[in-house]
């Protein structure tokens, strides 16, 4: 039979690396980003890729999908650029 204090420390360990692994996940799922507090719903990200910008119920703009490919991602990156109050973040 397994000792408890091993048992403990293989489920620690299993749980450090789902976490890990989920935020890994997270970081790059996430390569855009609004800020949607700050958005003054000008319309321009939603104009120029509307396949990753909606507006919510708010009337204020976030990212629905994230890029799927590089057309996508010079899209979010051109959004990026002319979002006047710069709340579109981009990872590269
Ligand atoms: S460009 Fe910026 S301010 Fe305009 S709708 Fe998009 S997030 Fe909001």
């Amino acid at each position: 039979m397994a000792d408890k204090k091993d048992v403990k420390k293989d489920v620690k360990k299993d749980i450090k690396k789902d976490v890990k692994k989920d935020v890994k996940k997270d970081v790059k799922k996430d390569v855009v980003s609004v800020h949607s507090e700050g958005c003054i719903s000008c319309g321009a990200c939603v104009a120029i890729c509307p396949s990753v910008f909606k507006f919510n119920d708010a009337g204020k703009s976030y990212a629905e999908n994230q890029p799927k490919d590089e057309s996508e991602l010079d899209c979010v990156k051109q959004a990026e650029s002319a979002c006047p109050v710069n709340v579109i973040t981009v990872k590269d």
